[in-house]
């Protein structure tokens, strides 16, 4: 990871540049900073300017083999922990690596939540357990394979059990020689304060605004205001921003989809209706369960319009003028079959179901249901 990878941060970048170019590197730094201001990515990027065979003054070339390893996550002197789910199988970092590598370099803004998320652990207990300590010892008292410094990048230290903590402290007082520690944490105060003295503190910022915005519109392609309105919504967090943007894009795709889906109903369509479900069959299953899920949410919008008051409804832009025009379709002589047949195709999804007999059915029954005449 290069440090012209990371968003912002330029003085902390330069600080870290800078302690290199002097050979006053602390053995044990704690690089603090929110969910989504980049403190693992930066863990990385100062790695591997310091490993680099041909860095300059400002970055890592990116190029040599010790660079490569790097970005890879495979350098032999850069070791990694990081929060797991226990079990029978998995009792250290390392038995997750390659899931790790997996989840981190495609997105090296990685939350815990989408770490878990890609184990499929969301409902477990994210955790640095004692097993850990021994293997950290072990990884440290191996030789280096290159000579220099041996890395210990520490993920979430906060997610240590006491057990794990007190024995990290144990090796942060005697540290092996040239061992760099990087502890990434997003709660300092939630670490041991005898841990937090030993370390050499790198406080990260939220990233301002119009940094964030910025990066969303050079790397995204983000128009300037989308940029600047997802910005504003992020509380300084490039991984809440991505989540937007990409909430954003998927309901783009949703509302074209349901504008095409009910015009093909309404007359029944039947070539437009196919054309249709092509295009939503070969979404992925949790796609077409957020897509149901969508069309509930228009549903509902269409009753507030109907029967409450415009000002009620959420929906902004261009799915506002859909609704306008689409909302007389959705009345009390409808909507709860309406309702019903969406929710049953969203069970059956959870079971299933072929996209396309599902999606085909509910075209048919959409149909039906969207030429019942408003009841007087
Ligand atoms: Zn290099």
């Amino acid at each position: 990871m290069l440090f012209s990878s990371i968003i912002g941060q330029d003085e902390i970048k330069g600080r870290l540049r800078q302690a290199v170019a002097d050979n006053r590197i602390s053995h044990a730094q704690l690089i603090n900073g929110p969910e989504g201001c980049g403190g693992l990515a930066l863990a990385f990027a100062f790695t591997q300017y310091l490993y680099c065979h041909n860095r300059n003054a400002g970055d890592s070339c990116g190029k040599c083999p010790s660079c490569v390893k790097c970005s890879k996550l495979v350098h032999p002197d850069v070791h990694l922990v990081f929060p797991i789910a226990l079990s029978k199988d998995v009792r250290v970092s390392d038995n997750l690596l390659a899931e790790f590598r997996e989840a981190f370099l495609p997105d090296p803004y990685l939350t815990l939540p989408d770490w878990f998320g890609s184990i499929g652990a969301e409902n477990k207990q994210p955790v640095i357990a004692v097993d850990e300590s021994a293997s950290i010892l072990r990884k440290l008292s191996l030789t280096t394979f290159e000579g220099g410094y041996k890395t210990m990048i520490i993920w979430l230290p906060e997610k240590m059990n006491v057990q794990a903590a007190n024995k990290l402290l144990k090796i942060l007082e005697e540290p092996p020689e040239k061992t760099l520690f990087l502890l990434v944490t997003e709660n300092e105060d939630q670490l041991l304060r005898t841990i937090v003295s030993r370390t050499q503190l790198i406080g990260l910022m939220k990233l301002p605004d119009p940094v964030l915005s910025e990066a969303l519109h050079q790397r995204h392609g983000s128009s300037p205001e989308d940029a600047a309105r997802i910005a504003f919504l992020s509380d300084g967090s490039y991984s809440t921003a991505r989540r937007l943007m990409s909430e954003n894009e998927s309901a783009a795709l949703y509302l074209r989809l349901f504008q095409q889906w009910m015009r093909a109903c309404l007359k029944f369509d039947a070539v437009k209706v196919i054309e249709v479900i092509e295009d939503i069959a070969p979404l992925k299953r949790e796609k077409h369960k957020e897509f149901l899920r969508y069309t509930l949410g228009i549903l509902r919008e269409c009753l507030v319009m109907n029967y409450a008051s415009d000002t009620l409804v959420r929906l902004q832009g261009e799915e506002l003028d859909f609704i306008k025009k689409f909302a007389r379709f959705i009345h009390a002589g409808n909507c709860e079959r309406f309702i019903d047949a969406i929710n049953k195709a969203s069970a059956a999804i959870e079971r299933n179901a072929a996209p396309k007999m599902l999606f085909m059915d509910l075209s048919f029954r959409a149909n039906e249901l969207l030429n019942i005449p408003l009841p007087v």
